[in-house]
């Protein structure tokens, strides 16, 4: 497949949107971290300043002793739109990117145990690194493509959305059940199995789609 990836002019920190993220949406994740599987999608939310745009460095917060790596596949929102069914879900994307839903695994946990939101722990600044897009109007499957992570060059985290609990139509449907969605909101939707910590240093590589998509971010503090 030859396909165009590109950056989204003027898509910044101050014209970001929304960050939707789908918790559990591969069953084989829900179960390494003893997580029920869903019935419903989860969703919580990541603040834009956690954003990091394109390859570059994360950074591991002094408040967490345990940072993991969650690669995922990102929507962009490309339309103001409340209420779509699953079959009109692709109208209103724009286009898809591979991500990392970075997670201080230590403070989630904590936030678990006593019922309280996960907004710190996921919430981070460049918690969130987004590579390059490619448009949905190309010919691209979004619920049948590879997904991996590496670290150091290892591979660590290797799936396919097709392993998503909730498709890319039932996350839509029922994120914009609750919420408008705009332009410029972003839709993290889940991560395969193999979630792990990282530590200064690291390489971590993300990959979607058989090397269509990649991401090479650099571990720092
Ligand atoms: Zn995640």
């Amino acid at each position: 497949m030859d396909l165009k990836t590109f950056q989204i002019p003027g898509f910044d920190h101050l014209t970001a949107g929304s960050i939707y993220c789908i918790g559990r949406n591969y069953a084989k994740h829900a179960h390494e971290l003893n997580n029920p599987v869903p019935d419903e999608p989860v969703v919580f939310l990541k603040p834009r300043s956690s954003l990091l745009f394109g390859n570059g460095d994360v950074f591991i917060p002094s408040q967490s002793e345990s940072v993991h790596h969650e690669v995922e596949m990102v929507l962009l929102i490309g339309e103001q739109a409340k209420n779509i069914s699953a079959s009109d879900a692709f109208k209103i994307i724009e286009a898809v990117a591979v991500g990392i839903d970075f997670t201080a695994r230590d403070i989630q946990q904590k936030a678990k145990e006593k019922g309280l939101p996960w907004s710190i722990a996921k919430g981070f600044d460049t918690f969130a690194p987004v590579g390059n897009f490619v448009s949905v109007s190309e010919d691209i499957d979004l619920g049948n493509l590879s997904i991996q992570l590496s670290k150091n060059g290892n591979i660590l985290q290797e799936g396919n959305t097709r392993e998503m609990i909730f498709s890319v139509e039932k996350i839509v449907e029922y994120v914009s059940s609750i919420f408008t969605l705009f332009p410029g909101d972003l839709i993290f939707t889940g991560t395969p199995e193999g979630v792990g910590p990282v530590k200064k240093g690291d390489i971590i590589e993300a990959e979607l789609g058989n090397q269509i998509f990649g991401l090479k971010i650099h571990v720092s503090n």
